[in-house]
């Protein structure tokens, strides 16, 4: 008999939901047109754009005008941080980021490659839970700091920082200082669960991607708000307000307005998420010998549970589950074929032995009870296999 496919991995990507397929299509068919050309296609594709943008706006609680669609959150990352910087240099200043030791590499990265360009960087650490301390990073805040990235709720742990309150920290700091430190928060994993109104977060730059919220692969947006000096990294035809030439991604652009649009309407769902994720973890910890949960248990999003596994590999773990079909992740997707232990665990403190023992199951809304039945019932036939075997004992 073939077996049921389990999908417990929706923070590496979503499965395309049928609604947003059914927005794309026709931009992928009969309204091919260029949303540059001047002609009726042209015009159809154009207001594709406008709507899309429109959704993500409501969606934000901000102005069109200050969304920008990019070809993923990867690249909306770059665009504030670079953009920023560069700006900032133009001025002639000498910038200063703070950001924290958990950030994806999307934002890791950028920073890494700036610092070699001489630009100061300070990366906060975070608790045993991974939240960051909003006394550091007012102790880090220096003259010359122009930005602060920190992001939302954490792909790997699911921590969610408190935004609100370091926007609050940020606006007092700022009305005493003659510079202005811009804000971002990478909210790819966020927007989903949380709110993401840019005014209550007091947030001036705010990353979200298509495939992580049941649209598109290949799409992302930056929210930058009015005023917020953005220089661009890509040149060409003047797009997206000359911030992000090329022709766009229309097709995936409506799709991601049509995703974003109906995280509304899943909004009830959340709570059934969040059950399944508390049963899922409750019967991990009691029924594997020595399991951990990593990151905190109540500033978590709803769909993630990530535990260390003392004496079992997490690529082991994952394979064998694979082949009782049920998808799970070591940890962030973009790193999982790396062997080098996670980052965002050696930062809670994990000894990099319990890193690699470490596994991620994310949720998402097609997740049945059956299917957290389903691992409850073989991971821990795994894991005392797999414990039998192991070096690490
Ligand atoms: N930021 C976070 C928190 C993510 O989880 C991811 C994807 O794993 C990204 C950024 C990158 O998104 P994209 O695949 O759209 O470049």
């Amino acid at each position: 008999m073939k077996q049921k496919k389990i999908y417990l991995d929706y923070a590496a990507t979503t499965p395309l939901a049928l609604e947003v397929l059914r927005e794309m299509l026709p931009y992928l068919k009969k309204d091919f047109g260029n949303p540059s050309s001047i002609h009726t296609l042209g015009q159809i594709a154009q207001e594709g754009l406008d709507k899309a943008r429109e959704r993500v706006a409501n969606f934000l609680n901000c102005s069109i005008s200050e969304i920008f669609f990019t070809g993923s959150a990867t690249e909306a990352n770059n665009l504030a941080i670079f953009g920023l910087i560069k700006s900032s240099q133009k001025r002639g200043v000498k910038p200063h980021i703070i950001t924290t030791q958990i950030e994806h590499h999307a934002v890791l990265e950028p920073c890494k490659e700036l610092k070699k360009q001489g630009v100061e960087i300070t990366y906060l650490e975070v608790n045993k839970e991974g939240l960051v301390k909003i006394s550091a990073l007012e102790k880090a805040i220096k003259e010359n700091t122009v930005l602060v990235s920190i992001i939302y709720a954490n792909n790997e742990i699911g921590t969610i920082q408190p935004i609100v309150e370091i926007g609050k920290l940020l606006q007092i700091t700022n009305s005493k200082l003659k510079t202005k430190i811009y804000f971002h928060t990478d909210a790819v994993q966020a927007v989903n669960y949380l709110d993401c109104d840019v005014e209550k977060l007091g947030v001036d730059l705010l990353t979200l991607s298509a495939h992580k919220i049941y649209g598109p692969k290949g799409v992302g947006a930056l929210y930058i708000k009015q005023g917020s000096p953005i220089s661009p990294l890509i040149y060409g035809g003047g797009h997206e307000s000359g911030l992000r030439s090329g022709t766009e991604n229309v097709a995936g652009i409506a799709g991601l307005g049509k995703a974003i649009e109906e995280i509304e309407k899943s909004k009830k769902d959340i709570k059934r998420i969040e059950k399944l994720r508390n049963k899922l973890i409750d019967n991990i910890l009691k029924n594997i010998p020595k399991a951990k949960l990593n990151g905190s248990r109540e500033h978590r999003l709803a769909n993630n549970v990530n535990v260390s596994i003392p004496g079992a590999e997490g690529e082991s773990m994952v394979i064998a589950l694979d082949q009782k079909g049920i998808a799970v992740s070591t940890g962030s997707a973009c790193s999982s074929r790396s062997l080098k232990p996670s980052h965002v665990l050696l930062a809670l403190g994990l000894l990099p032995k319990e890193a690699h023992g470490s596994l991620r199951f994310s949720l998402g809304k097609y997740t049945q009870e059956e299917d957290i039945n389903k691992v409850l019932a073989v991971l821990p036939k795994i894991v005392q296999r797999l414990r039998k075997i192991s070096p690490f004992k």
